[in-house]
């Protein structure tokens, strides 16, 4: 058989595992964040595929993983999204802190969190965001102090998803004076004293993300990742880790394309101009796809390269939204959670507002992609 005709009976086998699964009652496609009613039905889902070998796919093997080849990563995704299912609890655990501790964590810490993330027994919110530090994250001022037997922290965090329904959070924290080498990255238990969270209601409706005070919040010395002052370089393999995770998302926008062109027909506005407009997009797509497939098989995944697909895949999804409010006209105004044919275009050309902001800014992907890829001046 060829590579295609292998991928194809892949597919093939994945599709009728997922239209033949038993799906949780409340089980909807919430994407990279649970809400905290999505936790419950979200994590018997993630049991579920766990039970099957189908969590934790770019995991290596002895962590539980499979370290699968970027096509069945691809493949997996496509078919959840066209099942209208997650592909699991959520992507801080999975995409983000789960690799940080493999590459940085201690032998205990891998054992005491890896296997209850690949579980999906534990949710994880990243803390890194503040106030005055999204873009300029060496900006972050929440401290942490040492003490006797670990580390006192206090101060504040922004826009921190799922923290709400969180077990753990990966906290980049300021330790030193030193703008970068002055920051570490901890371990916080969402339930210790002192840690205080208050939910953010977003233009969805839904209230995925966060704000989050640590109020003398007591750390042991082994909430540590790495050393005191490494939090910089794995803040950066963390937020290489999302960009690459948010660009695997373009297989995620074929459905709505899809949903988009039904509207469309429904409405009969399907004349040449538009049809000409939602195959550009289409096209769009599929380059995008391929360029991820490309980019992660040619092995760098911390490449500064990722930026463009991050700031390619965030602006197609907004324009994906843009041209659905034009197809839907007053439909648009609907309640993203009733349950006619225009919610979930309506909800995704909403979420689509925050996909060129989450995860480094289209701004900030132009700079990187400015001074790191082309070697422009600052
Ligand atoms: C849905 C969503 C989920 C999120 N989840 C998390 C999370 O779980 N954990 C977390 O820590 N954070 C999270 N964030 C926060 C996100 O990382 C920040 O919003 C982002 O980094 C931008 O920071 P900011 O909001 O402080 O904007 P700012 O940094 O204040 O930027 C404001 C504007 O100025 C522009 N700008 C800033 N600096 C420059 C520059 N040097 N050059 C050119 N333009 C510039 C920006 O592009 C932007 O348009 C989330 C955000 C969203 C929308």
């Amino acid at each position: 058989m060829s590579d295609i005709e292998d991928i194809e009976a892949l597919r093939a086998e994945i599709r009728s595992f997922l239209e033949n699964a038993e799906k949780p009652t409340g089980l909807r496609n919430y994407g990279p964040t649970p809400t905290d009613a999505d936790v419950g039905p979200g994590r018997a889902w993630h049991k579920y595929l766990a039970e099957h070998d189908l969590v934790c796919l770019h995991w290596p093997v002895e962590y539980g993983g499979r370290d699968a080849s970027v096509a069945l990563q691809a493949v997996f995704a496509d078919e959840c999204a066209r099942a209208g299912v997650p592909r699991q609890l959520g992507i801080t655990a999975i995409d983000l802190a789960g690799p940080v501790l493999i590459t940085f964590g201690t032998d205990a810490q891998k054992a005491q969190y890896l296997e209850p993330i690949r579980l999906g027994d534990d949710v994880w919110t990243q803390l890194f965001s503040e106030p005055g530090a999204g873009s300029d994250l060496a900006g972050v001022r929440t401290k942490a102090e040492k003490t006797a037997g670990g580390w006192l922290v206090n101060g504040q965090k922004v826009w921190s998803s799922a923290a709400n329904s969180a077990r753990y959070g990966l906290l980049l924290a300021r330790t030193g004076p030193e703008s970068h080498r002055g920051l570490s990255m901890f371990i916080v238990p969402m339930d210790a004293a002192g840690v205080t969270v208050r939910p953010l209601t977003q233009l969805d409706g839904e209230s995925k993300f966060n704000e989050v005070f640590f109020d003398a919040v007591e750390l042991t010395d082994d909430a540590l990742i790495g050393e005191a002052g490494q939090g910089w370089t794995i803040a950066m393999v963390t937020l290489g880790r999302e960009r690459l995770t948010l660009g695997s998302q373009a297989v995620s926008m074929f459905k709505l394309h899809e949903q988009m062109m039904q509207a469309a027909r429904d409405r009969n506005l399907l004349d040449p101009v538009l049809s000409r407009s939602m195959t550009k997009l289409w096209s769009r797509m599929w380059l995008l796809r391929f360029t991820w497939q490309r980019a992660i098989e040619a092995g760098d995944t911390g490449s500064s390269a990722f930026s463009v697909l991050k700031l390619m895949t965030s602006e197609t999804d907004r324009a994906l939204g843009d041209m659905a409010t034009e197809v839907l006209g007053t439909d648009a105004c609907v309640d993203p959670g009733d349950d006619s044919d225009a919610a979930p275009l309506v909800h995704a050309m909403l979420v689509g507002r925050a996909q060129t902001i989450l995860g480094g800014t289209s701004e900030i992907q132009r700079n990187i992609l400015g001074e790191r890829v082309l070697g422009l001046p600052k």
